[in-house]
C-alpha cells in the first residue's frame, strides 16, 4: 500500500457520511502559476493591485455573459441534497468541500455587490465583503472541485456547482492568480502543440516506435502516420496516449482498427493534443483558441473526418462546444459524425461486420467499466441517449468474455469522478486526489471482492493516469487500470497477420 504523510480514508461496504470536520483541507492549494505562463494565455502575470474591483467587475461580466450562473447564484433553497454527492466531500469531511457550500464561497459575495439587501443588510442575507482571505478561499476550495458535475445530477434544480468553480477560476486568473498546472499546459499547447510539450520529431520516432511495437506483436505491418496530407481520419487524441501506460497500449489499439478496417488516417503535428484545459480554467477565450487550432489541423492536412481518441474532457468539448468555438466544420465529410470518438467508430465497424473480435483473448481478466464524468455527464454518443454509457460497454463485452458492472448508484451519470479531473491531476494536489477518489475505489474494491474483478476500463487520459497513481493508496495495483481499446486491440482479429505455425508434432 502507498504511503502518504495524511490520513487516507478507509475503504468499507459502502461510503459512510462522514463527521464533519471544518477547516480539514483549507490547506490545501495548487502552486500558482508564474508570470511567464499566466502572460502566455492573456492574463496578468501575478496579482494586480486593484485585484479587488477588477474581480467584481468581471463577476460581474460573468453575470451577464453566463445566465445560468446568475440563476444559479439566485435559485438553491438550500435543500440539502447536493450535501453528500461530492467525492471531495466524503473522502475529506471538510464541509466547504459540499457542492452547496462550494457554491455560497462566491454566492455571498454575489450577494454583498449585486443584490440589494446584500447590499444594505449583509449580515441578515450572509453576504460578505471579497477580501483577500475570501479570495485565497476561493483559490483553495475552487481548486477542490473536479467540475464533475455528480452533485448537478441530484439538485432539484439542476444546479451546476462545476460551472460556479468555472466562473470562480475564471475571475482568479483575470486577477493573476492562475494554476500553474493548467496555466502551463496551456501553454505548452500553444507553443509546441501539445499538453506534453512533445516536438513533431519526437512524436514521429514514438509513433515509428509503436508501429515496430505492434509489428513485433501481431506480424502486421500497421503505419501510424504523422502529417499525411489528404488522409481521410484526423486522430485528436490526448497527448498522453503517445507514451504514458495504459494510454499507449489504447492508440495501439485504435490503429490496429483502422489498419483493419482499412480506413487512411493520420495524427497532426501542429494539433497533437485533444484535451482542452481552457475549460477547466474556465476560459472561453483559451478554450476557443485551442478548440480552432484542431480545426486548422484539420484543413491544412485536408482530412475528411475528425475521430477522438480516449479522452473525456475533451470529447465533452468537441461534442458540446466546437461548433461554437470553431465550426461551422462544413469543410468534413457530412456522412460521419462531427466530431466522432474512437469508440463511435470501432462499434459502428463491428455492427457492420467490418471488424472481427475474439473475446476469448482477454480470458485470463474479468473487466468492470468506470464512467468518465465529462462523457457520461457532458456528452452522449452514438445516435441514442446513453450511448456514452452503452458503446463503451459494448465494445468491453465484444473484446472480453467477463465483464461485472460497479454498483448502479455509481455508474452512468451516477458515476464518481476519478478524483483527478478539472485540472487537479498535479502532485501538489495528491492529498485532494487521494482522498476524492475513495468513493471510487471503494465501488471497484466492492466488486474485487464479489467478483474477482481484475482490470477496470476507462475511456479518459486523466482517469487512466489518476487510477494508475490513486490504486495502489487503496491496496490496489496500479495495472488494473485499462484502456479501452487496448482490450480490442487484443481481440481484434488481423486478416492479414501471417498465420501461426503449427508446432511440429513429436513423430520420433
Ligand atoms: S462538480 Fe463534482 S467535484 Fe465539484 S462540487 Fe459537484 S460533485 Fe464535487
Ligand atoms: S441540491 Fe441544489 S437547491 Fe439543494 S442545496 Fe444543493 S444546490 Fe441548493
Amino acid at each position: 500500500m502507498a504511503k502518504a504523510d495524511y490520513e487516507i480514508p478507509g475503504l468499507s461496504q459502502y461510503v459512510p457520511v462522514p463527521k464533519l470536520e471544518p477547516g480539514k483541507m483549507e490547506h490545501s492549494s495548487p502552486y500558482i502559476a508564474k508570470p511567464e505562463h499566466n502572460a502566455d494565455l492573456g492574463f496578468p502575470g501575478e496579482l494586480v493591485d486593484d485585484w479587488h474591483d477588477k474581480a467584481i467587475a468581471k463577476m460581474g461580466d460573468l453575470l451577464k455573459k453566463y445566465r445560468s450562473l446568475q440563476v444559479y447564484m439566485d435559485i438553491c433553497v438550500k435543500c440539502g441534497a447536493c450535501t453528500d454527492k461530492c467525492h471531495y466531500m466524503l473522502g475529506t469531511a471538510d464541509p466547504k468541500n459540499m457542492p452547496v457550500a462550494r457554491q455560497d464561497l462566491m454566492r455571498s459575495v454575489y450577494r454583498r455587490y449585486f443584490t440589494w439587501p446584500g447590499k444594505h443588510f449583509p449580515k441578515l442575507v450572509g453576504a460578505r465583503d471579497l477580501t483577500r482571505e475570501v479570495l485565497d478561499e476561493w483559490y483553495s476550495y475552487y481548486h477542490q472541485c473536479s467540475e464533475c458535475r455528480r452533485c448537478s445530477v441530484y439538485c432539484p434544480y439542476g444546479i451546476d456547482t462545476a460551472e460556479i468553480t468555472m466562473a470562480g477560476r475564471e475571475i482568479l486568473a483575470h486577477v493573476g492568480m492562475g494554476q500553474k498546472y493548467s496555466n502551463e499546459i496551456i501553454g505548452k499547447v500553444y507553443k509546441i502543440g501539445n499538453n506534453l510539450g512533445l516536438p513533431g520529431r519526437a512524436l514521429e520516432d514514438t509513433l515509428e516506435g509503436l508501429a515496430e511495437d505492434i509489428e513485433d506483436e501481431t506480424g502486421v505491418a500497421v503505419a501510424l502516420p504523422m502529417d499525411k496530407v489528404g488522409s481521410e481520419v484526423l486522430l485528436i487524441t490526448p497527448s498522453a496516449d503517445f507514451f504514458a501506460e495504459p494510454h499507449v497500449d489504447g492508440l495501439m489499439g485504435y490503429a490496429k482498427v483502422f489498419h483493419e478496417a482499412k480506413i487512411d488516417w493520420t495524427v497532426s503535428s501542429y494539433a497533437s493534443e485533444a484535451a482542452n484545459f481552457g475549460m477547466f480554467i474556465g476560459s472561453y477565450d483559451n478554450m476557443e483558441k485551442i478548440a480552432k487550432r484542431i480545426r486548422k489541423g484539420a484543413e491544412d492536412l485536408q482530412v475528411r473526418r475528425i475521430v477522438h481518441g480516449e479522452c473525456g474532457h475533451a470529447w465533452r468539448v468537441a461534442y458540446s462546444f466546437w461548433n461554437t468555438l470553431a465550426g461551422p466544420f462544413d469543410f468534413l465529410d457530412s456522412n460521419y459524425p462531427v466530431p466522432q470518438h474512437i469508440c463511435e467508430l470501432t462499434y459502428d465497424l463491428l455492427q457492420a461486420g467490418k471488424i472481427k473480435l475474439d473475446p476469448s483473448q482477454n480470458d485470463d481478466k474479468v473487466l468492470t467499466f468506470h464512467d468518465s464524468c465529462n462523457v457520461a455527464r457532458g456528452s452522449r454518443m452514438g445516435d441514442k441517449p446513453g450511448g456514452q454509457f452503452e458503446i463503451p460497454r459494448a465494445l468491453i463485452k465484444a473484446s472480453c468474455n467477463n465483464f461485472v458492472d460497479m454498483a448502479q448508484d455509481t455508474i452512468h451519470e451516477h458515476t464518481f469522478c476519478c478524483g483527478g479531473g478539472g485540472g487537479l491531476l498535479t502532485d501538489d494536489l495528491m492529498e485532494i486526489r487521494v482522498k476524492g477518489a475513495m468513493p471510487r475505489m471503494q465501488a471497484l474494491n466492492e466488486i474485487v471482492e464479489s467478483d474477482s474483478v481484475t482490470h477496470v476500463a476507462a475511456i479518459c487520459a486523466i482517469c487512466k493516469t489518476q487510477f494508475a497513481k490513486t490504486l495502489p493508496y487503496f491496496n490496489m495495483g496500479m495495472d488494473m487500470i485499462i484502456s479501452v481499446h487496448q482490450l480490442v486491440g487484443d481481440a481484434l482479429v488481423m486478416s492479414d497477420a501471417p498465420e501461426e505455425k503449427e508446432e511440429d508434432e513429436d513423430e520420433t
